[in-house]
């Protein structure tokens, strides 16, 4: 986008700071305002006014007196917007409407495998997210977030060669849904969407974190002092196809050889199983098998819910594997916390038990110390409430309400002006 010319910058800076200020709780009134953010009594008052008349402020109820005038609280209004958020997975689609605190007004989860193609799936998308909107017509669309199951070329909004998604790489995803929406859309990598969820769920105290997605495959999102870091092109944290083995027998679907997916991730499991059963050696994935004719991840997370033994060892090992590759990290990247999450494998205390013996017998004793290492809190909706903070906050930058507060809503602004933080 252009940048907005500098004689605006103190104004847009002032609006998007009093905004977010008490959008996130650290200033509830007017005086308050003044005492977090340094700005002068009319500044604020005028920049409240403002975003009163936005409608991204209310005057709330009157808050205690210190003595002198009671000041009005203010509150964020969040719902004057709506967001459309989806996370395309290898089998499952997880859609949802939000209002502007990423709150979830109504969520979908649906079976639908990305390997359909663009075309097919996109349409899907466009009919779940029609019954979503359904009813909502009084309050505007503001923006459509998309996480997907591979790499994601940030500033384009394109997939790059993903390796589970046949016909994606290069499609125009952020292009195809402006047309439609008229709104700004934004594609990320289903990782970043996680670690950005239970970020903000986690609020200060996981600035630093590393999200460990272990699904279907693995991946990574990465936290630093609080923002997604996705490199210079959108790749980081794709620790999935790391060489963690210098053996040419062990073939991954990126078609390298060796890869940490291809021996820890949930299809290489799936596809050690179904040796497993071939040599007899669980009754349990057996019977599996018989039934439904395949087994997948979430066959074998289930079997160690019941105590399967080659359920259980396989797992074992994956996270052992993982907490390998997750030991150089904390010693490179030093964070405050790991999550895990984003699959069936990662269910349960076995899996966190082992990786955390993984982790704290690899990794130095200072990048480790005060190390926490946990499972996600917001299970299958932290994609979706991640995508969801990514636009809002966009929106509410000082870059972005240059563009869009003189329409009065970033409904109907030429979404390209609005794409900050690409
Ligand atoms: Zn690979």
């Amino acid at each position: 986008m252009t940048r907005r010319p500098p004689t605006a910058v103190d104004h847009f800076d002032a609006l998007s700071a009093v905004v977010d200020l008490v959008r996130s709780g650290r200033a509830r009134t007017r005086p308050e305002l003044g005492a977090v953010s340094m700005l002068g009594r009319t500044v604020i008052s005028q920049r409240v006014d403002q975003a009163i008349d936005l409608g991204l402020l209310e005057d709330a109820e009157t808050g205690p007196s210190s003595g002198g005038r009671p000041s009005r609280q203010l509150r964020f209004n969040a719902g004057c917007g709506l967001v459309l958020t989806a996370v395309l997975g290898a089998a499952a689609l997880d859609v949802a409407v939000t209002d502007l605190d990423a709150r979830v007004q109504e969520h979908r989860h649906v079976e639908w495998s990305i390997a359909r193609g663009p075309e097919e799936t996109l349409a899907a998308l466009d009919g779940h997210f029609a019954e979503l909107l359904a009813g909502r017509s009084d309050v505007p669309l503001w923006a459509v977030t998309v996480g997907v199951p591979g790499p994601v070329e940030f500033s384009t909004g394109r997939p790059s060669q993903p390796p589970i998604m046949p016909g994606w790489d290069g499609f125009d995803i952020r292009g195809r849904l402006q047309q439609r929406y008229r709104v700004p859309v934004w594609v990320d990598n289903d990782a970043n969407l996680l670690a950005l969820g239970e970020a903000r769920a986690a609020g200060a105290a996981d600035e630093d974190m590393i999200f460990v997605k272990v699904g279907t495959g693995i991946g990574a999102g990465i936290v630093n002092e609080g923002r997604i870091r996705r490199g210079s092109k959108g790749a980081a944290g794709d620790i999935g196809h790391a060489r963690v083995l210098e053996d040419n027998q062990v073939m991954c679907r990126c078609g390298r050889t060796g890869c940490l997916e291809a021996l820890a991730g949930g299809w290489a499991l799936a596809r050690d199983a179904v040796t497993a059963v071939h040599e007899g050696r669980s009754r349990y994935l057996a019977d599996v098998h018989r039934e439904h004719g395949e087994i997948t991840p979430a066959d074998i997370g289930r079997g160690v819910t019941l105590g399967d033994a080659w359920c259980m060892t396989a797992v074992a090992r994956s996270a052992e594997r993982i907490g390998s590759v997750m030991a150089t990290l904390v010693n490179f990247y030093n964070p405050a916390c790991l999550v895990f999450g984003g699959g069936a494998l990662t269910v349960g205390e076995p899996f966190l038990r082992v990786i955390e013996h993984a982790v704290r017998s690899r990794s130095l004793p200072l990048a480790a110390s005060g190390l926490v290492i946990r499972g996600s809190g917001l299970g299958e909706l932290g994609g979706v409430v991640g995508g969801a903070h990514l636009a809002v906050e966009a929106l509410l930058s000082a870059d972005a309400m240059a563009a869009w507060t003189p329409q009065g809503s970033p409904a109907g602004v030429e979404p390209g002006r609005l794409l900050v933080g690409v």
